[in-house]
This record gives structure tokens, sequence and C-alpha cells, in this order.
């Protein structure tokens, strides 16, 4: 007898996965858990347009409250898992409640990494409860002080240039999103910044932060009205761990993402995945991975078993330039540049002994588009 499907996380994966199971005929039980009392939402926006104030909560709403219902689908609100048992396919939320579960799906993503904090806690960037603080604190600052130079730094940099905030931005990296983009693409978003009058320092591994300040590597301390901090996120394994099923930098799943329990899967940001474009195991940050693996969850468990191997990809919005990157970045052996930098539409393809690893546009949505396809293994 199917006892149900239990999601744990309604973030973009856990929202995703239970509106495949539905699109695919599943009409089994569906439990949607969540941890911050909000009906699922979208985080893009929230280091974006949130940020600036042009977007309103209700528009970062994936679907009103009532759609849940339509579908039957039981959102469970500010509730976490607390425990999962494994032998009697049941889960433990922190209220007492237990829900039993013949497919299990974690798509629990991942938490901000902090700094020592040295007072008062600065800002961070990953709920809706961060954005809307910072909103509020920017809006009574004149200056911003943002730590890391990855896409929560940037972005929060350009949302509050936008709003003639005076801003700075400290990173540990050698250069812009150095995780993310070719060293073309750091330069050219290093001088757009510049031409916005963002001030960048790189190189400098912050050490310890207030809501105020922060304290660089050689005893400097820096001061702004508000200071937010985006050096990257840690997966939230616990609850995995706890149930003793792999975790390795991620819960470990095999290409249909199912976890060492077969009736377990993971997705989206907690999820070790083996991944074609990676060439092995490897996790993944990132809108598109999280619902396309939870795409592949929802048909495999719907009884149409499917291997994940979409091609990835990712994009941030800094001042008036859409970046949209199609595949993995890896260190190229040869790149080419199409278009103009200046006028401000180009795409770098990156090769590797002379196969496209990866291709970078720059408000040039077209050129995104044919890339993803010209990518696919
Ligand atoms: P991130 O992209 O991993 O970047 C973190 C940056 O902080 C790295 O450049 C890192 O440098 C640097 N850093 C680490 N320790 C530091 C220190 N002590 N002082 C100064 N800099 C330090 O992470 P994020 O920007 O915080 O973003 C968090 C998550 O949100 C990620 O999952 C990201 O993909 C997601 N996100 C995505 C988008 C998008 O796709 N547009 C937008 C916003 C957020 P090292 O690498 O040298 O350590």
């Amino acid at each position: 007898m199917d006892r149900g499907v239990v999601i744990v996380g309604a973030g973009q994966a856990g929202f995703q996965t239970a509106l495949s199971l539905r699109n695919e005929g599943y009409a089994g039980k569906i439990a949607l858990i969540d941890d911050e009392g909000r009906v699922p939402y979208a985080r893009p926006p929230l280091s974006k347009a949130y940020l600036k104030g042009t977007a309103t909560a209700e528009s970062l709403e994936y679907r009103p409250a009532e759609f849940f219902v339509q579908q039957s689908l039981d959102l469970v609100l500010n509730d976490p898992a607390v425990e999962i048992d494994r032998g009697r396919q049941t889960v433990a939320l922190r209220s007492g409640r237990e829900l039993e579960w013949s497919s299990l799906v974690l798509a629990t993503g991942a938490h901000v990494r902090r700094l020592p904090s040295l007072g008062k806690e600065p800002s961070y960037l990953r709920t809706f409860a961060d954005s809307e603080s910072l909103r509020s604190h920017l809006s009574g600052s004149g200056s911003l002080l943002a730590i890391g130079c990855g896409f929560i730094g940037l972005e929060a940099a350009a949302a509050a240039r936008a709003q003639g905030k005076q801003v700075r931005v400290i990173g540990a990296e050698a250069r812009l999103m150095g995780r993310a983009v070719s060293p073309f693409i750091s330069a050219w978003f290093h001088a757009l910044h510049e031409r916005h009058g963002v001030e960048i320092q790189l190189n400098t591994a912050v050490q310890g932060v207030s809501e105020t300040s922060a304290v660089l590597p050689d005893g400097t301390v820096e001061t702004a009205d508000t200071v937010v901090v985006g050096i990257g996120v840690i997966p939230n394994t616990e609850l995995a761990a706890k149930a003793n099923l792999a975790v390795s930098g991620g819960i470990v799943t095999d290409s249909y993402l199912r976890t060492t329990d077969p009736a377990i899967f993971a997705v989206g940001d907690c999820a070790m995945h083996p991944n074609v474009y990676a060439g092995g195991l490897t996790r993944i940050e990132s809108v598109q991975n999280a619902a396309d693996h939870a795409r592949a969850v929802a048909s495999t468990i719907s009884g149409r078993p499917k291997e994940y191997r979409q091609v990835p990809w990712f994009w941030t919005e800094q001042f008036e330039a859409k970046l949209q990157i199609a595949g993995l970045a890896v260190e190229a052996d040869e790149t080419e540049v199409k278009g103009d930098p200046e006028s401000g539409k180009f795409s770098v393809y990156s090769y590797k002994a002379g196969k496209l690893k990866f291709v970078e546009s720059v408000n040039q949505p077209a050129a995104h588009i044919a890339a993803r396809k010209l990518l696919e293994i």
C-alpha cells in the first residue's frame, strides 16, 4: 500500500517536487514540510528586486496558499522534521507530529556560512526574513559593506548602489565570482561595478564582523552603516547523517537522486549527485539544479524512473547586466568572445581540450538558450 510522499524542505526543490508529482499524475498523499512559516517562495529576488524594493512579498510566492489546498498538498508550516525512522518509514516533526511515507524526499537546502561575530550580528542573506531585515537596515543607512565577492555580495552591492548608498565589497578571492565564471567575465563585472561607483577590495579574507564593522587580516577595521556577509553556504545534512545515510559534502545520491536508502531521495542544494557535466559527484547551488532534480525524482516516484542529466545553467543580475551561464565553469585552455563587450551584449565561449565546456552570455538571452543546446551531452 502506498503511504504517500513526504518532502522535507519547501524551498525551490521541495516545492517543485510536490508540483511535479501532481503534474505526473501522482494521486497519493503528499506532505511538504517547511521550517520558515511561509508559503513556498522564490529566493532569487531576495538579493535583487526584493532588496531594491521593486518586488512585493506576494510576488515571490510560487503559488497562493489556496493552491496547496486545491492540489491536496499538505503544506506543514513552521514545523521542521527532526528525525527519520527508516525502519518504520516515518518522519518526526518538532511538534511531535509523525508522518508516514513510502518515498521520502530530502530537499533540506543549505544554511549560510558565518564569520566570527565581534558583537551584534551583521546581515546574512538566505531567507525571506533575512532579506526583509537587510532591506530595513539599508533604508536607514548611507553605506553598505558587502563581505564576499560571490553572487550574494555583488547582487546586494548592486541593489544598494541603485538606491544611492555608498558601497564597498571585500572578498577573499582574486577575482569576482571566481568559482562560477571565467576570468574575462570577472574582469568585465569588476569594471561594471567600478563604473557604478562600487569600491572593490580582493584577496582579503575577513576575520570577524559585527553589525557595522569588519576586521581585515592586517587588523584594520572597516566600518559601514550596514554590513552584509555572503561567503557561501553549508548543505543541511544533519537529518540524513542521523538516519545513517551516506553524507560527504552533501547527501550522497546515485544518478536517480536516490540516497543509500532507495526509498529516500535528495534534491537541490543538499544533494551530492553524479553529474555528467561535472564528470563525477558534485553539489550545485542553483534554481535549475533544484527544479530539474525535483522533476526527475517526481517522475521516478510516479513509476517512470528518470536519471538526472540536465545541462546546468545559472544567472545573475547586477546593474544593467544580466549574465546567464550555461555549463559548469572550468579552467579553460581557449576562450572566444562573440559580440561586443563594450556594448554590454556579448558571449564568452570557453573550451578545454577542444571541447566547449561553458558559455557566458551578457544581455544575450538567445545565445544562452542556444548554448544550452550546444552543451547537451
Ligand atoms: P558564493 O557564491 O559561494 O561566494 C562566496 C564568496 O565569499 C567567495 O568568493 C569566497 O571566496 C568569499 N569568501 C569566503 N570567505 C570569505 C571571507 N572570510 N572574507 C571575504 N570573502 C570570503 O556564495 P554566496 O555569494 O554567499 O551565495 C550563497 C548561495 O546563494 C550560493 O548557493 C549561491 O549560488 C546562491 N546565490 C545564487 C545567486 C545566483 O545564482 N544569481 C544569487 C544569490 C545567491 P573563496 O571562494 O576564496 O572562499
